[in-house]
C-alpha cells in the first residue's frame, strides 16, 4: 500500500508545478524568456521533490520518476534548461553522498541528456499526438539507459530486473500522461485565444464597415479645398502645408481604404482561380515600387495551383505580405516567391524576404489591429490578409529570424 502511496504522491509532485505554470503564468507572461525561466524552475522544483520522496521499493530501492519533468523541461525548454536541470540532478543526487547511485545518475544524464537536445528541434515542430510520441519513447530511452548503467555499475540479479521493469513502465506512463495532460491545456488556451480573438476582428469589422464610409466623403471634401487652395503665387511655406496636409489625408485615406476591406464580408468566394496566375499578377504590380529598391524577386510557382476565392481579395492579402516583404529590405536584397501544390490537398505560398526579421514576440503580435513599427505604416496589412486567409479556410505560419529574414507561408484548400 506504502508503494502506490509513495508512486501517487510523485505524480502529484509533478502535476501541481504543471498545473501552477498553466494557471498562473502561461497566459500572464506575456515574454517569452521569462516564461522560459518560470517553466524550468517549476521543472527543477519538480525534479527536487521527486528526489526527495522517492518511492521505497524492496530493500534498499528507491525509486522516483525525475526524468518525467527532465524530458518535458529539456523538450520544453532546450540546451540551457536541459543543462540547467541536468547540473541541478547531479548536484542534488551529490547532497544524497557519493555512491555507486550517484555515478549511475551522473552516468544517465550524460547519456541521456544530448539525446532529448537532438530530438528538442523536431519534437516543437511535430503535431500534438506525435509530440506525445516523441516524449513517451525518450523517457523510455533515458530510463532505459539509466537501467542499462544501473546493471553494469551493480550487477544482473532477477530482483534487479523486476525493480527497473516497474521503473520503466511507471515513467512510461507518466511521461505519457503529463505529455497528454500538457498538450490539452495547451491546446485549450490556444483555442481560447482565438475565440477572443475572431470576437475581436466581428466587433471591429462591424464598427470599420459603418465608420469608414462616414469618414471618407468629408475626407475627400477637405482634400478637394485644399487642392483648391494650393494656388500658384502662394508662399513656399504654405504651399509645404497644404501638401503635408494633403499627404496626411492620403494616410488617412489609406488606413480606412484597409479598415473597408476588412469590414467587407467575403461573399465571393466561390471563383475558381489560379492561385500561380494572381501571384504573379502581383508581382508584377510589386515590380514596379521595388525597382528602385535593388529588389530581385525571384520565383517558382508550379502550374495547377487552383482554389476557391475571390480573386481581388486574395490578391489583396499576397499583396500586403510582398510589400511587409520588400518594406524589410530598406537596403535591398531578393524575395522569393513559390507556389506549389502539397501532398496533404492544399497549395502552399510561400513568400521570402532577407529582411530585418522578427522576434517572438512581434511574430505573435503580427495581425493585431494597428501594430506597426513602421513611421508610416498603418498596422492593418496583415490584420486584413490574415482575415482574408481564414475566411478562406486556409492557414499562415510565419517563421522569421531577427536580422536573416522572415518567412510566411500560406496553406489554402486545393481544388481540382
Ligand atoms: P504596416 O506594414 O503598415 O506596418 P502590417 O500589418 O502590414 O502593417 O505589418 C505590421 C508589422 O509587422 C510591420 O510594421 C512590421 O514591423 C512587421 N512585419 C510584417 N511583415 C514583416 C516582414 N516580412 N519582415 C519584418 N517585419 C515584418
Ligand atoms: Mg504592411
Amino acid at each position: 500500500m506504502n508503494v502506490i502511496k509513495d508512486f501517487l504522491l510523485q505524480l502529484t509532485l509533478i502535476a501541481i508545478p504543471l498545473f501552477t505554470y498553466h494557471t498562473f503564468f502561461a497566459e500572464r507572461l506575456k515574454n517569452s524568456k521569462i516564461k522560459k525561466v518560470v517553466m524550468s524552475a517549476l521543472c527543477g522544483l519538480s525534479i527536487l521533490l521527486c528526489m526527495s520522496f522517492p518511492v521505497s521499493f524492496g530493500q534498499g530501492y528507491h525509486l522516483d520518476i525525475r526524468i518525467v519533468p527532465l524530458v518535458l523541461g529539456t523538450l520544453h525548454g532546450g540546451f540551457s534548461t536541459g543543462i540547467l536541470l541536468s547540473a541541478l540532478v547531479t548536484l542534488y543526487r551529490l547532497y544524497f553522498g557519493i555512491d555507486t547511485g550517484f555515478y549511475n545518475s551522473i552516468l544517465a544524464v550524460l547519456f541521456s541528456v544530448p539525446v532529448l537536445l537532438f530530438f528538442q528541434e523536431s519534437f516543437h515542430r511535430a503535431k500534438k499526438s506525435k509530440r506525445i510520441k516523441i516524449a513517451a519513447c525518450l523517457s523510455c530511452y533515458c530510463s532505459l539507459i539509466g537501467i542499462a548503467w544501473f546493471c553494469i555499475l551493480r550487477g544482473i540479479s532477477p530482483e534487479n530486473l523486476k525493480v527497473q521493469g516497474i521503473h520503466l513502465i511507471f515513467i512510461a506512463l507518466a511521461t505519457w500522461f503529463f505529455t497528454t495532460l500538457n498538450e490539452n491545456i495547451r491546446e485549450i488556451h490556444q483555442l481560447r485565444l482565438e475565440v477572443q480573438n475572431s470576437e475581436k476582428l466581428r466587433v471591429m469589422s462591424e464598427l470599420t464597415s459603418v465608420f469608414a464610409h462616414e469618414i471618407r466623403n468629408p475626407m475627400q471634401v477637405i482634400r478637394g479645398f485644399l487642392q483648391l487652395l494650393n494656388e500658384p503665387d502662394l508662399p513656399a511655406e504654405k504651399k509645404e502645408y497644404i501638401q503635408i496636409s494633403i499627404e496626411e489625408l492620403d494616410r488617412v485615406n489609406e488606413i480606412i481604404n484597409d479598415l473597408l476591406s476588412f469590414g467587407k464580408p467575403s461573399t465571393n468566394n466561390n471563383q475558381r482561380i489560379d492561385a500561380g496566375y494572381q501571384l504573379r499578377r502581383v508581382i508584377n504590380m510589386a515590380q514596379t515600387f521595388s525597382m528602385h529598391q535593388n529588389i530581385t524577386i525571384k520565383t517558382a510557382i508550379s502550374d495547377d495551383c487552383w482554389i476557391h476565392a475571390d480573386a481581388q481579395r486574395l490578391n489583396q492579402c499576397l499583396i500586403n505580405i510582398l510589400k511587409n516583404a520588400i518594406e524589410s529590405m530598406p537596403n535591398g536584397g531578393m524575395v522569393s516567391v513559390t507556389c506549389t501544390p502539397t501532398d496533404g490537398g492544399y497549395i502552399e505560398i510561400g513568400i521570402k524576404d532577407q529582411g530585418v526579421g522578427m522576434m517572438k514576440e512581434q511574430i505573435d503580435r503580427l495581425g493585431s489591429p494597428f501594430y506597426s513599427l513602421k513611421e508610416n505604416g498603418t498596422g492593418l496589412g496583415m490584420m486584413v490578409s490574415f482575415q482574408i486567409i481564414q475566411s478562406l479556410e486556409g492557414r499562415v505560419r510565419v517563421t522569421s529570424e531577427k536580422g536573416i529574414g522572415t518567412e510566411f507561408s500560406i496553406l489554402l484548400p486545393q481544388v481540382n
